[in-house]
């Protein structure tokens, strides 16, 4: 049994999460040097990137993508600034971006603006001739951080031992992890998943064993679970800095979710008060959140799901119908952007963008499309061939599964 301690830790980056929250709800770029002032970790770059003013920037990106050509595809996840989705050739979500890339063949390199995570995933799916270069190297996720491999290499390690002859453990990770994390449930029986087919693997993963740990996010889990039926007593968490998670063995035996401590840190600012709120103020108003909220918003929430289906219902829904929308600021803006005749707003009065997707400034995509014209490839994510194997049946088994 794995009995030593860890000194508990908050990633850094849910400490940095409100350095970007405002209250004027402009979200358009500065320089990189006045946005370093937020006082969060940025990487290191050449000082004429710095200095350059966002008009700069956008006329050398605009050139450098130009001079590259079909050589390579820019990928955008949902929540970056809209000086950067404006040079992508698909935005999306975190899957659906991965899926894109590997479809990309004839593509030398992919850019891929999002976190570290989906980077790893699209390096995972694409071929090993193509590279993917992720902007700035600290751009990673908060949530992610919250799963280090060493300790849930020890939480597995106590749970085979502790519930060895209690039925088996399936461990299912969510797509927010890293590929360290989706191989370890590659090679013992588990599967990945996306927060739009979550339900369907906690299925899967029920036909094969007696219990699930679900990594990295315990509201995703715990919501999960609840529409499935699951019951909130049969449901515990793990916390990676207590033996045993916190648990005596017998707890263990009796639960049949073992969530993880994780969590979202854009996600969780989302509150039952503020659905009043909203309610008090627009009585017509239908509340949509992401099924990263903690259980009681998704349940005062009118309707939950995935990034996709919340561009999707408010794309569909009447014209003149209000949405106040639980999930990222920089994506709740575009919908409203997209959809003039609605009335969008996010539940959260605050303006906080999700703090390392923020990270992709645009002074990083310069940097990385001249290092490529000059034949340099900077920040390439790639992952070693053991991990890329056992990551891919797991996400395989997700393919098969959905
Ligand atoms: S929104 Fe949350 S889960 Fe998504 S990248 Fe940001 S911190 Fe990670």
């Amino acid at each position: 049994m794995a009995t030593q301690l860890r000194v508990p830790t908050v990633p850094i980056t849910e400490l940095e999460q409100s350095a970007f929250c405002r209250t004027d709800e402009s979200l358009d770029s500065k320089s990189l040097a006045e946005e370093f002032d937020a006082g969060v970790r940025w990487q290191k770059l050449p000082i004429s990137y710095l200095k350059a003013r966002p008009e700069e920037l956008n006329i050398r990106i605009t050139e450098a993508r130009a001079q590259l050509g079909d050589r390579l595809v820019v990928l955008s996840h949902h929540y970056q600034r809209n000086e950067i989705i404006k040079f992508a050739d698909l935005r999306g979500d975190s899957f659906k971006l991965s899926q894109y890339a590997a479809s990309q063949e004839e593509a030398e390199f992919i850019i891929f603006c999002g976190v570290l995570f989906m980077a790893e995933t699209a390096d995972l799916l694409s071929s090993p001739a193509q590279k993917v270069v992720l902007p700035n190297l600290e751009a990673g996720c908060s949530m992610a951080d919250m799963a280090h491999i060493d300790d849930v290499l020890d939480c597995w390690d106590d749970l085979q031992e502790t519930l060895s002859d209690f039925g088996g453990v399936v461990p299912i990770t969510y797509m927010n992890s890293t590929a360290a994390i989706k191989a370890l449930c590659g090679r013992n029986g588990g599967i990945v998943c996306t927060s739009s087919n979550a339900a369907a693997t906690f299925k899967w993963a029920f036909e094969r064993g007696d219990r699930v740990l679900f990594l990295p996010d315990q509201h995703l889990g715990r919501n999960t679970a609840v529409k499935l039926g699951i019951g909130l007593d049969e449901m515990l968490v793990w916390n990676p800095f207590k033996p045993l998670g916190g648990h005596t063995a017998d707890e263990l035996k009796k639960a049949r979710v073992i969530l993880w401590q994780g969590h979202c840190s854009v996600h969780t600012r989302f509150t039952v008060a503020q659905i009043e709120e909203a309610r008090e103020k627009y009585p017509d108003v239908n509340v949509i959140v992401h099924p990263e909220c903690f259980l009681e918003t998704v349940q005062a929430a009118d309707a939950n799901g995935s990034t996709e289906f919340i561009i999707d219902t408010i794309g569909n829904a009447p014209s003149g119908s209000v949405w106040a929308v639980g999930t990222e600021i920089s994506l709740v803006n575009r919908i409203g952007q997209e959809n003039p005749d609605k009335t969008v707003f996010c539940l959260d009065s605050v303006v906080c963008p999700c703090s390392t997707m923020y990270r992709i400034h645009p002074a990083y995509l310069a940097w990385v499309l001249d290092g490529l014209n000059e034949g340099v490839v900077v920040n390439q994510i790639s992952v070693d061939d053991q991990t890329r194997e056992e990551a891919r049946v797991a996400l395989n088994r997700m393919l098969a599964v959905v």
